[in-house]
């Protein structure tokens, strides 16, 4: 749980909680160690209501971040309390689950979507077979539902390519969405085999 933060949702101040478990195995998942569903929780729920009945008047909402959030069913549950207590409710997903993420549009008030890849390459980067329908249906929701939306792609050079990033962008024009911010690699909560990749890449001059 990040109590204060003003980097995870554009122009708000929110509580950011970050929900283990996701289907996915980027390479450069910065939040490597909450990956396994199995791992033992770290904060209850009610630790997390106690936070928000204190910041009731200071924060704008609350970021559900993960590991990949639609993971858990009980984020719908959970979203919908949030909102009672007078939040906003922000989502960051990959969009592996459309389902749980249709149940929770009715809740949602901006989602930042991580766009892995082109759609030919979405396997590539997730190291999952089949990724990519699953992230379409999940942006087609969003759009179709004109949900506050921010794409955004990680840009590991060993991955992707400036030909890609074009493509993405026509790739989400196609379907009305957003062209993609692209972010930088951070090695901050990556695996040591990410780090050790990432030290030895090539250095380029220019
Ligand atoms: S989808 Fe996100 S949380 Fe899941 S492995 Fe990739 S970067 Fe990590």
């Amino acid at each position: 749980m990040e109590p204060f933060s003003t980097v995870d949702w554009p122009d708000k101040i929110a509580v950011t909680l970050f929900l283990q478990g996701c289907p996915w195995q980027c390479e450069y998942c910065h939040n490597f160690d909450i990956l396994d569903p199995k791992v033992p929780g770290q904060i209850p729920w009610s630790e997390v209501l106690e936070l928000l009945e204190k910041r009731q008047g200071l924060i704008d909402g609350v970021v559900f971040s993960g590991g990949e959030p639609l993971m858990q069913p009980a984020i719908i549950e959970a979203a919908q309390t949030v909102k009672d207590l007078g939040f906003l409710v922000g989502l960051h997903t990959g969009g592996a689950y459309p389902k749980t993420l249709e149940k929770l549009i009715p809740y949602l008030d901006w989602v930042g979507f991580d766009i892995k890849a082109p759609w030919e390459k979405y396997d590539q980067v997730t190291l999952r077979r089949n990724s990519a329908p699953a992230a379409q249906a999940s942006l087609k929701l969003l759009l179709d539902q004109q949900i506050d939306l921010q794409t955004r792609t990680t840009f590991d050079k060993l991955l992707l390519t400036d030909h890609d990033l074009k493509l993405i962008d026509q790739q989400l024009k196609n379907i009305g969405a957003p062209p993609t911010i692209v972010q930088e690699i951070r090695t901050l909560g990556t695996s040591d085999e990410f780090k050790e990749r990432y030290r030895q890449r090539p250095v380029v001059s220019y």
